[in-house]
């Protein structure tokens, strides 16, 4: 078993991670940039390291002093978080290869499902169903690529295979500016992620974002743990998410659910993890594949009742899944983040929190590191911390987000409480399934 954890990460998660370690009685490092002295989990770890200065590239994305710290402190193992190295395959070869164990998939792993075009490879190969579009690159020839858009049919999208954080991509409406939007693509992929490949698929209209959760570990055995529902999104950003998906049936549930768990065991998968798919008309179409913690996976804690850190952490030290063959949903939950931004504007708002008080009572989990006197630096992600609300039915997890809203305080800064409060009261929200354009349409008209 893992017996020291070091967290290259920061904020609520790390906080998450420390939280998961502390109950397998594990001993944690925290490594942190000289603006983050005095983050909560910091001041919980057993050990801590000043890894570099505020800029993320010289501190929470700086390999070799990741690994000094690892060195100095005696870790056995590193947990990436989300976001810097987490999906990082030479990040995870070179802690596998210094002598640590990668709390995570294998860097391989990594590298096949951050290429979106072997990963839907891979995904077509385990008859998982994906969008249809080019298997493989889009050609060479400008011929042959109007030749597949017209097969495919308009609108398509062009993706760069080394894209992510949904830039590197482009939709195409019509022949005439097909070739054009291809080539802005290609030079944009090349400059952004130093890789010019791109693949075509058809672009859905309306779907609504739902994904599954994953666990499998070192030993040919995988669970899937239900899906999210996160099609609330400004600009590609998750800003709402709940479990399970609304109006979804047990049937598509189960159905995708057991080739998913077919797909992990076919790429050998370790750890935990996130299929993405679109969702329109009743047909699931793959996306893409996160290989790390997400943000989100507290709603799946939350009606699974399945500690997904210490999962990992299990997993990890090559423990077998000890989990009941069919994981069902239990009950609903919702998670709003809570940003340090102005709620109409979306202006960052960095600075020090004069005050804070948090929500409580039946079925309100509150995921965050702030406190009163604390200082959101403003060098990194602007997201402060998750609230998280669960009943029996969908209507109580919403009916109790608002109180829990309405309690949290929060002075000093601005946050995103307002825009939340509004998202609850939007009657297509309330409803239940809006697509993944509502929150932009919504923000338009008011
Ligand atoms: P990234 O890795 O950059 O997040 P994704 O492949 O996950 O890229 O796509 C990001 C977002 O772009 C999706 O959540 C969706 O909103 C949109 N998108 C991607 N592919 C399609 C598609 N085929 N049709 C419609 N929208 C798409």
């Amino acid at each position: 078993m893992i017996k020291k954890v070091l967290i290259a990460n920061r904020g609520e998660i790390a906080l998450r991670i420390l939280r998961g370690c502390r109950e397998l009685g594990i001993k944690t490092v925290a490594v942190h940039s000289t603006a983050d002295r005095d983050l909560k989990h910091v001041r919980l770890a057993d050990e801590s390291v000043c890894i570099g200065p505020p800029s993320s590239l010289e501190s929470y994305l700086n390999v070799p002093a990741i690994i000094s710290a690892a060195e100095l402190t005696n870790a056995d193992a590193i947990h990436p978080g989300y976001g810097f190295l987490s999906e990082n395959a030479d990040f995870a070869e070179r802690v596998v290869s210094s002598g640590f164990i990668f709390i995570g998939p294998k860097a391989e792993t990594i590298r096949l499902m951050g290429d979106k075009i072997s990963a839907k490879e891979a995904m077509l190969k385990a008859k998982v169903p994906c969008v249809p579009g080019s298997e493989g690159a889009t050609p060479d020839n400008e011929d042959d690529c109007k030749a597949m858009a017209r097969e495919i049919g308009y609108p398509v999208i062009v993706k760069a295979t080394g894209g992510g954080g949904g830039r590197g991509m482009r939709v195409i409406y019509e022949e005439g500016s097909l070739i054009e939007s291809i080539e802005l693509t290609k030079t944009e992929a090349k400059a952004a992620f130093g890789n010019d490949v791109l693949y075509m698929e058809k672009f859905l209209q309306d779907p609504r974002h739902i994904e599954f959760q994953v666990l499998s570990d070192k030993h040919g055995n995988a669970r899937h743990l239900c899906e999210r529902d996160c099609s609330m999104q400004r600009r590609h950003q998750k800003v709402v998410e709940e479990a399970p998906a609304p109006g979804l049936s047990e049937e598509a549930r189960e159905k995708l659910g057991a080739r998913l768990v077919e797909a992990c065991i076919q790429i050998d998968y370790h750890g935990a993890g996130t299929f993405e798919f679109l969702y329109e008309n009743d047909e699931f179409y793959f996306i893409e594949m996160n290989t790390r913690l997400q943000v989100e996976h507290t709603v799946t804690e939350q009606i699974t009742g399945i500690d997904l850190v210490k999962q990992q952490l299990l997993i990890a030290s090559g423990e077998k899944l000890d989990l009941p063959e069919k994981i069902k949903p239990r009950g609903h939950s919702i998670e709003c983040r809570i940003n340090a931004e102005h709620p109409k504007t979306f202006l960052p708002s960095p600075g020090k929190i004069t005050l804070f008080h948090p929500p409580g009572g039946f079925g309100v989990r509150l995921d965050s590191h702030i406190y009163s006197n604390y200082t959101v630096p403003p060098y990194y992600d602007s997201m402060i911390g998750k609230l998280i609300t669960t009943g029996d039915t969908r209507e109580t997890a919403i009916e109790r987000m608002k109180g829990a809203l309405k309690e949290l305080v929060i002075e000093g800064i601005n946050t995103n409480i307002p825009l939340h409060l509004e998202i609850l009261e939007d009657e297509d929200f309330r409803a239940g399934g809006p697509n993944i354009h509502h929150l932009e349409h919504m923000l338009e008209n008011t």
